[in-house]
This record gives C-alpha cells, structure tokens and sequence, in this order.
C-alpha cells in the first residue's frame, strides 16, 4: 500500500463528547455540522446508496458492475473444473471444484445460481482456498445445475459465468452405516449474515433416527443437540446454530457438527471418521468460529506512536492505515446508537456490540455510514468505507472499543489494539 514515510493519524483526540451533557452536545454539534455538510453528504449519499451493500436476492441477475464505485475491481470467472468427487465431467454435491480467474484471494463467497429463473434455488457456500487467480470450493449439498458467481466481503460480484456448472443428481446412495456431513463455511462469525450451518446425508435404504451434536473442541464436549427424530435416507438435512450455548456466546475455536444415526435395522452410523479423536478444522462438519471479524477489509497498517491508544495526548483509540475507500465492516454486530458528523471525528458511527457489553466506534469515515440509528447490524456487514473526513490527516479508521454501559454514558475507552491484532490474525 502506497503511503508516506510517516504516517500522522488523527491530530485531535476525537473527543467527541467528555462531559454529561455529551448527547445534548453531540446532537447539537452532529447536527450543526450535517447542516454545514448538507450538500456534499447528500451528493455522495446518491453514491452511498448504490455502493455495493449486500447483493438484493435477485440483484444476481443484474448486469453485474466490473468495478465498484470505490475503484476496487470486480472479481472474475475465467473458468472452472470438477476436481474431486466428479462425475464424467460433471461436479456432483461434495464435489470440489476449482475456479480459475482473477481478484479471488478476497473472494467472501461462491454463488450456485442454480435455474436462470428461479433463485429459490440458489446457494453459496465460503471457498475452502483462495488465491488471486483460482480457489476452490465444495460444491453444496442443495446447488443444482447453474451458472457461477464470485462476491467480496463488500458485496462487489462477478458476473455469472456464461456456461453452467453441471451438478449430476446426488452420486449412486449412501450405504446404509455411512453420513456425509459437511458444514457450509470453514469460518463463522458470531452474528454474521451466515451462520454456522451443517448439511448432511443419511446413506442406507430406510429412515433413520438422528441426532446431531455440536461438539466444542476445545475440549470435546457436546454443547449442543438436535433431534430430528426420523430422517430419510439419500435426502439432504440442514441444521443451524446461532453461536450460543445455555444462553450464552461461546468462545473461539473449533467446532464440528456430529450426527448419529441409527435406522429400524439397528445400523449406526456417526459422521466423524473417529469421534473419539480431537476436533480438526478440517474434519468432516468443523468449522472455526469467531466472535468478531476485523473491520478494515483491505491491506492496512497500524501506525506508529501517534496512532496508538493514548499517543501521547490522550488519543482514545488506535488509527488504522487503509486507501480512502476501503470497506469497513463492524467488527461485531449489535445496534447502531449514533451515526453523526462532528469537526474532529468526521462521519462516525457507535454500535452497542450484540451480548458485549461493549461500545465500536468508527471514525473518519469517507461518507455517512452506510447504517442507520437503531438498525440491526451483522457482525461482518459493509457499513462504511475508510476516509480522512473530520480532522485527520491520511486516510484511516479511528477505532475504539468502550466498557459498558456504553460510549461517553459512563463506560471508560481502552486500548482496542490488542483485539485488532487478534481479529486480524484469523480473520
Ligand atoms: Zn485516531
């Protein structure tokens, strides 16, 4: 990333509000200036709006944009083949298939368009490799014969291939004693648009009681059960989990989806190859989880002193480096509580982390954040892109993290650079 030698972050603390009265000041001052901002806010919010927020559900079958308006260009699909798992040519559900083209090593997710005219059965699924001219990804258990299409964390999509990926009918049963189980992303975030998803098949000739647990590998323990009671052979079956566990979010780590299933025959079967052995992240149905994904969705770079907690003038987060117009996504979902302008934060924006206690704030965004006050936000959804508005010098995200019960409401800020590095390294 092209920048100067030394990097000066923002030159205020951003301070944006240090007394009780910090709502009353905040609205007056948020408002004051969006008045002062009125004009340029409303042109670039014509903008805001076509930017490449989450695809609508049909919006696959738009002419798709080969660059967003931020100059990040679109990915795309030269061709692909059936790597593993085929059938004559044709890919079948668990198939691997390899995808050649270019700008895929950030692609978010592979698209199964299915029927031209039906997007009912569409599907997608994260790839299990990516790099910038090819990736790969296992066919889901519920794509259908289709067309192909790639999309980026930001929502900026390929256009469908022009020739379908042939998906042959389910391959020959399942003996009886066998399940395929997969789960449908390698990685999940708590409260992500995607959850934690397992699909699997049944082999065998009759129904067959199942019951599927939610192993923690950490330590091995079920921490959760589904029973669908009877399920029919060679017949694909999903389950969802939303992350929790007695109420309560569990942590980072492996997890793996484990069915058992046992038909009027008495045949048991049970999806993990060995379930007494640790969970490995690429065993059948496991899956890394994670509580919170790191926000700048672009190369970046964490400054120097001036960037960091404090800088010696009581700066109350860490800047991040990234080009003007990088996406930022929230690094945890929860409810936007402001989403203002102020002279020294620029466009910002403060979201009460869902079942955290804590406070996100996104500073010197480019243009309005993309959400609004009191909208429900995922965990990994596109709210705004990297900029220099307010008082900031070099395009960065001001970034900061508040104790409960909140954001200039009594919480105290801290030094957020600690869990910056640890989203960064595996997310
Ligand atoms: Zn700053």
């Amino acid at each position: 990333m092209p920048r100067s030698a030394v990097l000066r972050p923002c030159r205020g603390t951003e301070d944006v509000g240090n007394s009780s009265a910090r709502s009353r000041r905040a609205m007056a001052l948020g408002l004051l200036l969006a008045a002062v901002a009125a004009a340029p806010a409303s042109a670039q919010s014509g903008t805001g709006g076509a930017a490449p927020v989450e695809p609508a559900p049909d919006a696959v079958r738009a002419p798709a944009p080969t660059a967003n308006l931020y100059g990040t260009p679109a990915p795309r699909i030269k061709r692909f083949a059936c790597r593993s798992a085929c059938a004559a040519g044709a890919a079948r559900p668990g198939s691997l298939v390899r995808v050649f083209g270019r700008g895929l090593r950030k692609v978010d997710e592979v698209q199964f368009l299915g029927a031209d005219a039906d997007t009912a059965d569409d599907t997608s699924v994260a790839p299990r490799r990516a790099k910038r001219k090819w990736l790969v990804a296992r066919v889901p258990r519920t794509a259908v014969t289709g067309r192909l299409a790639v999309s980026l964390a930001d929502g900026t999509r390929s256009p469908a291939t022009a020739l379908p990926l042939t998906v042959a009918p389910q391959p020959p049963a399942l003996p009886a004693g066998v399940i395929d189980a997969e789960a449908q992303g390698h990685k999940v975030f708590f409260g992500a648009q995607r959850p934690a998803e397992l699909s699997y098949v049944v082999g065998g000739t009759q129904p067959a009681e199942v019951t599927v647990e939610l192993i923690r590998g950490a330590d091995g323990a079920p921490i959760a059960t589904w029973t669908p009671g009877a399920v029919a052979p060679g017949v694909p079956q999903t389950v969802q989990w939303d992350g929790t566990a007695a109420g309560k979010v569990q942590r980072d780590g492996i997890y793996q989806f484990r069915v058992t299933a046992t038909d009027a025959s008495g045949v048991r079967a049970v999806s993990a190859q060995d379930p007494a052995a640790p969970v490995d992240e690429d065993a059948p149905g496991a899956f890394n989880f994670l509580g919170y994904r790191f926000p700048v969705a672009g190369a970046h770079d964490y400054g120097e002193f001036a960037a960091s907690f404090g800088g010696g003038r009581g700066h109350q987060g860490h800047d991040v480096f990234a080009q003007c117009g990088t996406p930022i996504v929230a690094a945890r979902g929860g409810v936007v509580s402001f989403k203002q302008y102020h002279a020294r934060a620029g466009y910002y924006l403060v979201i009460d982390g869902d079942r955290t206690g804590t406070d996100f704030v996104y500073m010197h965004l480019r243009e309005a954040a993309l959400v609004d006050k009191g909208e429900k936000v995922k965990t990994g959804q596109l709210i705004g892109f990297v900029g220099d508005t307010g008082r900031a010098s070099g395009c960065h995200l001001h970034f900061e993290e508040w104790t409960a019960p909140g954001w200039y409401d009594g919480g105290k800020a801290f030094d957020p650079l600690p869990d910056l590095r640890a989203w960064d390294a595996q997310s």
